[in-house]
């Protein structure tokens, strides 16, 4: 009775030595199962690659298309073209009941008691190949020959050998291959118990050295010392993902997106929590600088991790709900309480500080409260998180803007002061006419939409001119008409999406350089436009006409020259002008610092202010110090702005320092064809017209969290265990966190290394 594929795959083991042909033996084999309409595999190692070198070859037999690539480390049968190899190492891992065919004179009596349990045929294939003078007189070819006696062996019919032998072009063999079907002797199988131990239940202690190392393949053979002549070595590293490397808020991006693709959910959670406590806010309104570095953009789209963060946040508490450690004395005051202030905060009052944010708005959140649109940012999820961070202890003192005198009093009452009053400064327009009615800066209109009643955003804002604009005749949001925005920013796509719900008739953004170098995110781009917003590029302000109120824009023709300091082309204003007509004009021309809160003789240096050369215990944090102008920088900063206060007052902290992108693993370092393709799952979003009637949110996220499964892990080990599979001596094995080379057998080749899929291992000198 023979083992026979029938569901299972049929594995088959040969071994020989190089110059035999074992490894043409196996192809002979798996041409005969072809025949037959099996799916088959086969492939050889060469250990040694030399003659005479112990040679390992495989083959696999299946009724369905065979995607294992192991070696095969439990045959159903075994062919031993040499019988000098013959050991207990060689017939390690044959299945109970197993063919073993030898290639010996001796009958198989000879072996039935020391293979028990086996079935043991013998041919004497060495002599029928140099009787038919197959190989030279002092090298004989066996592998033809003895294909022919394990046919037999196998009760596989005749004709399929001679099939098999005329599609390889081996007719001239096929005598010598018929003498061996003829002459084949099979022994009877005798039951283990009934003979000496078999190879499989051999001793541990009588393994070879090398076969601890490779317990889970159990039974693989003997591999080579490599000695002196291997030169370099594998090892299993990490490598920065440039994920990581590209938020600015510092979060662990692949270890979020890894625990959410293995599902540990949970986790993802708090490997956030470690960083931010806005997550839910940057999973709607960053402009996901990680995504620009994901190495997935480079094959089929960037891994969604935006969205990820914001499943993770909407279903998990991504916060830190306990200080790490015991109150401390340290009195620490924020002022400012936007992204950059409610970081700062929750990373000092994790650690037991006690923190009081000062806002002169009635509540937190800063340009989150006040400038954001509710379509992208739903207050319960600003108001969420806030909670979070004051659930840490951090008290509020709200409604009351900061003067340079109170700056000055909270400096003298407190260990640390951290200033992040973001960018209060407005860019403002002098060319004819922008004193006429309806011309209005966006944030002015923004905070209107948001908060409502004044549109004052902070002491130290510019208040805008009588003349200018500022909610004149609205005492409301209401906005009608043909409403112009000025500018190409993400406060001029919030003003015109805004502006098309709070009532006017239609918008158009006008923007002096093309639609590549729009500095909006592009979804906020798409997302106007397919909300009906116009956009008219080239086109820069040049002033304004109207009676007492505008009625229409003065813009100029653009051209682009060559790139400024931003990388972006510079926009050369011609004097080609034309008018666009309008009801109303919101301008969004950008924002910067106000430095006019803080006290006289105060210098800003590298985020720490100074009194002429003295450092005082007062730093700036988010936009105010960087002008980066993203929740995700604002973050960041604070994080860094926090940590930059301890360590001047003598704690044992450490400053986070952005990593440095180009160390990054570049994604010509991923092996893509190790991967299928598959498209981004993107943000399911509300149809336009819907969208319109309100203020509800736009993008509902995502609606589980598979995206994450295309996370490529770039330069972390996943235990995918392509090193194991490609290897060709065998000589990795898993272990708890990860896998072991057997350094005494490795050569050194690299293909472990070459073939990861994520560059979580590099060569090194052994
Ligand atoms: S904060 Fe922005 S850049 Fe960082 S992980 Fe979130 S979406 Fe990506
Ligand atoms: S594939 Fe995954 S690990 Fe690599 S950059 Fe993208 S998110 Fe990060
Ligand atoms: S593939 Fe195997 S033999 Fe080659 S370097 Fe890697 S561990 Fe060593």
């Amino acid at each position: 009775m023979t083992v026979a594929p029938t569901s299972d795959d049929l594995e088959i083991r040969l071994h020989g030595r190089g110059g035999q042909g074992g490894v043409t033996c196996a192809k002979i084999i798996a041409a005969l199962y072809a025949d037959l309409g099996k799916s088959v595999q086969t492939f050889g190692d060469y250990a040694g690659e030399r003659s005479g070198a112990p040679v390992r070859a495989y083959t696999r037999v299946s009724d369905r298309p065979i995607t294992n690539r192991n070696k095969v480390y439990e045959p159903h049968h075994l062919l031993v073209l040499d019988p000098t190899l013959l050991g207990d190492d060689v017939v390690a891992g044959l299945r109970p009941g197993g063919t073993l065919l030898l290639n010996t004179p001796e009958p198989p009596a000879a072996f039935t008691e020391r293979f028990a349990g086996h079935r043991v045929a013998t041919v004497d294939a060495t002599a029928i190949a140099r009787r038919h003078q197959i190989g030279t007189r002092s090298v004989v070819i066996v592998n033809t020959t003895i294909a022919g006696a394990f046919a037999r062996a196998l009760e596989l019919p005749i004709a399929a050998l001679e099939d098999a032998y005329r599609h390889l072009g081996f007719e001239s063999n096929l005598p010598a291959a018929r003498e061996a079907y003829d002459a084949v002797r099979i022994g009877f199988a005798r039951k283990p118990e009934e003979g000496a131990a078999s190879a499989r239940a051999a001793s541990p202690a009588s393994r070879p050295e090398v076969l601890p190392l490779v317990s889970h393949v159990e039974g693989a053979p003997t591999g080579l010392r490599t000695g002196a002549w291997r030169t370099q070595l594998p090892r299993y590293t990490h490598h920065l993902a440039p994920c990581n490397a590209f938020c600015p808020a510092g979060n662990d991006v692949i270890g979020f997106v890894q625990a959410l693709a293995t599902k540990r959910e949970p986790e993802a959670a708090v490997v956030l929590s470690r960083t931010t406590a806005l997550a839910g806010v940057c999973g709607r309104v960053c402009p996901a600088f990680c995504m620009e570095g994901c190495n997935r953009r480079e094959y089929d789209g960037s891994v969604n991790i935006r969205a990820l963060e914001r499943w993770t946040a909407d279903r998990y508490d991504v916060a830190v709900r306990e200080p790490a450690k015991a109150a401390t004395p340290r009195k620490i005051a924020v002022v400012g309480g936007g992204p950059a202030g409610l970081s700062a905060a929750y990373e000092l009052a994790k650690l037991g500080h006690a923190v009081v944010i000062h806002d002169g708005e009635q509540a937190l959140g800063g340009v989150l409260h006040t400038g954001i649109p509710t379509y992208r940012l739903p207050r319960e999820v600003l108001r969420r998180e806030v909670e979070a961070v004051l659930a840490l202890g951090v008290e509020t003192r709200l409604g009351r803007f900061l003067d340079r005198e109170g700056l000055a009093a909270l400096a003298l009452e407190h260990d640390a002061v951290i200033v992040a009053t973001g960018l209060q400064r407005l860019r403002r327009l002098e060319v004819p006419g922008s004193g006429l009615g309806g011309i209005e800066q966006g944030i002015h209109f923004l905070h209107r939409l948001n908060v409502g009643g004044s549109a004052r955003i902070g002491e130290t804002l510019p208040l805008p001119q009588r003349g200018e604009g500022r909610g004149e005749g609205r005492a409301s949001n209401e906005i009608t008409g043909h409403v112009v925005v000025l500018g190409g920013g993400n406060t001029a796509m919030d003003c015109a999406r805004g502006a098309l719900r709070a009532g006017a008739a239609s918008v158009t953004v006008a923007y002096r350089r093309s639609r590549a170098e729009l500095p909006a995110i592009a979804e906020e781009v798409e997302a106007a436009e397919h909300e009906g917003v116009s956009f008219r590029f080239l086109a820069a302000p040049a002033g304004f006409v109207g009676d007492g109120i505008v009625s229409a824009v003065v813009l100029a023709d653009v051209e682009l020259g060559p790139a400024d300091a931003s990388g972006r082309r510079s926009p050369i204003t011609t004097d080609r002008t034309f008018e666009l007509r309008c009801d109303a004009v919101l301008l969004a021309l950008g924002q910067s610092a106000d430095l006019s809160l803080v006290p006289p003789g105060w210098t800003l240096r590298r985020g720490r202010f100074f009194l002429g050369e003295q450092p005082l215990s007062v730093f700036a944090a988010g936009d105010v110090n960087t002008g980066d102008g993203t929740v995700a920088h604002a973050i960041g900063d604070g994080r860094r702005a926090a940590a930059l206060a301890l360590r001047a007052l003598g704690d044992d902290v450490v400053v986070p320092v952005r990593p440095d992108r180009a160390t990054a693993v570049p994604a010509t370092d991923i092996r893509f064809d190790h991967f299928a393709r598959s498209a981004p799952t993107l943000d399911r979003l509300v149809p336009v017209p819907a969208r319109l009637s309100g203020f509800d949110e736009v993008s509902l996220g995502l609606g589980d969290a598979l995206e994450s499964h295309r996370c490529f892990s770039c330069g972390e080990c996943t235990r995918c265990d392509t090193c194991l599979v490609y290897c060709p001596e065998g000589i990795i094995r898993r272990k708890e966190l990860g896998y072991e080379v057997d350094y005494t057998y490795c050569k050194g080749c690299g293909i472990c290394v070459t073939e990861c899929p994520r560059k979580a291992m590099e060569m090194s000198a052994s």
